[in-house]
């Protein structure tokens, strides 16, 4: 690739710095395939850091999943177009072990079950299904799964979090589990996660945490705290308190935005560039053309044009309405970039059922990009619109990742489709 001027060159374009853009830079860099990469990166954009796989199916039954390997073969076969059916289960493994070896190289372990979901506590005192956690979480599942005596503790000035509520909703399934509410160390007024996390990343400051929670641990067995263990510093966070309480410690996500989104946020935005990736993180795609030697010019900047970029093939990994891949007015859903044509429901008034609670969900959530089994987006007839163009994430069709708790997974297993097919056709 040239130098960064006003006129740049590569071989793969991402646009997208949500899960499914860093899976495929990450994927991308390992194949050593020149890439630049385009996104905004959002506060809540890794949301709560969790990375589910398959969490229910069939979402009109609400059947939640023990095993989402299982479930993953059952949803194929249920739902032949799902974005899951363009891979094997194979190469969905494959593709979340890829990045979950990346994180743990990255000083912030997962942990999985082999072939089940784990619960996890929710910030609403409810449990959710999901695929790895963050080594800051993992003896939450084992603690609720043992009824542990568990003191569960949050802070004065800490909004959106209460370890009193959290206790009352489950005091049913869990009966050992108690709260207490104490003051952060060296903080008055209202508390904010980030900072919090920055904060205990300090050593003086856990050992403050710890004569704070000391008194208050009684017979507890296990200690659960919201997320705000550390940013860059979880493992060494973790080993203190747990040293300093004698007893294991355990993470609930909070109110986004999380610190577990933002330490994954920033070892993606911190390491891709060292694994030989360009990036131009905090600007947009303006405009996509094709030239007439097939290739994709790029207009990059935040407000006006900054950069062009040309490039032999692209990913598109801009992601729905919330991140912008997806625009909805009156007239119908548009793709933002390319201007492709999307899947969606025949008029506006078949967006939504009149349940809002509708247990298939709304059509409007199925609506995106069709692939083919190269990840090329598609026409109307399911031909190919160019042999040069792939999409990955939530951005495609025919899935309701927030119904069927598959965000992470389907964001990573899709990149992965998309830049081993990329790869494939730039050799
Ligand atoms: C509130 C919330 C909670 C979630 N909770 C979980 C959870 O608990 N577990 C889980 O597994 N998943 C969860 N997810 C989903 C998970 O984050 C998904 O993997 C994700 O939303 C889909 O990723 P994506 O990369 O396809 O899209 P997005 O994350 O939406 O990213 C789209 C990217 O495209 C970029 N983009 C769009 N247009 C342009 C343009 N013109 N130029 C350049 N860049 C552009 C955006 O800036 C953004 O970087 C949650 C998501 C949200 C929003």
């Amino acid at each position: 690739m040239n130098t960064y001027n006003k006129e740049t060159t590569c071989d793969l374009m991402i646009i997208g710095t949500g899960m499914a853009g860093m899976a495929a830079a990450l994927f991308a860099a390992r194949q050593g395939i020149d890439t630049v990469q385009v996104g905004l990166i959002g506060e809540i954009g890794f949301a709560s850091g969790l990375i589910d796989l398959l969490g229910v199916h069939p979402v009109a039954q609400g059947k939640v999943l023990d095993d989402p390997w299982q479930g993953i073969t059952r949803l194929c076969r249920d739902e032949p177009l799902h974005p899951y059916a363009l891979l094997d289960i194979a190469s969905i493994r494959e593709s979340l072990d890829i990045v979950l070896a990346f994180l743990l190289k990255s000083g912030y372990p997962h942990f999985t079950l082999p072939q089940r979901n784990m619960e996890v506590l929710t910030p609403a005192g409810t449990l959710k299904p999901t695929y790895a956690v963050p080594h800051t979480m993992c003896r939450g599942p084992s603690a609720l799964a043992d009824r542990s005596s568990c003191l569960l503790v949050d802070f004065d000035g800490l909004k959106g979090y209460s370890a009193r509520q959290i206790a009352l909703s489950l005091a049913d399934r869990w009966p050992e589990l108690h709260s207490v509410r104490i003051g952060f160390p060296d903080a008055k007024g209202e508390l904010y996660t980030e900072h919090m996390a920055r904060t205990l990343d300090v050593a003086d400051s856990r050992e403050k945490l710890v004569a704070a929670i000391r008194p208050h641990i009684g017979t507890a067995e296990v200690v659960g705290l919201p997320a705000v263990l550390g940013m860059y510093r979880t493992v060494r966070v973790m080993e203190d308190l747990q040293q300093g309480l004698g007893v294991p410690v355990f993470e609930i996500p909070t109110m986004l935005p999380a610190v577990t989104g933002l330490r994954l946020r920033e070892i993606f935005e911190q390491r891709l560039p060292a694994m030989g990736i360009h990036p131009f993180f905090q600007q947009r795609v303006i405009g996509a053309q094709r030239l007439a030697n097939g290739r994709w010019r790029f207009d990059v900047g935040r407000a006006d044009i900054d950069f062009r970029i040309t490039a032999r093939s692209a990913i598109m990994c801009s992601g729905r309405f919330f991140g912008k891949g997806l625009h909805a007015d009156r007239h119908g859903i548009r793709e933002t970039i390319f201007d492709l044509p999307v899947v969606q429901p025949k008029d506006r008034a078949a967006w939504h059922h009149k349940d809002l609670l509708h247990l298939e969900g709304h059509p409007i959530n199925r609506a995106g990009v069709a692939v083919d089994g190269q990840f090329h987006p598609v026409d109307s007839n399911g031909q190919m619109l160019y042999p040069n163009l792939f999409a990955a994430g939530s951005i495609l069709a025919h899935q309701d990742w927030k119904r069927q708790k598959c965000g992470s997974g389907l964001a990573i297993a899709t990149a992965y489709g998309a830049v081993q097919a990329c790869a494939r056709m730039l050799a």
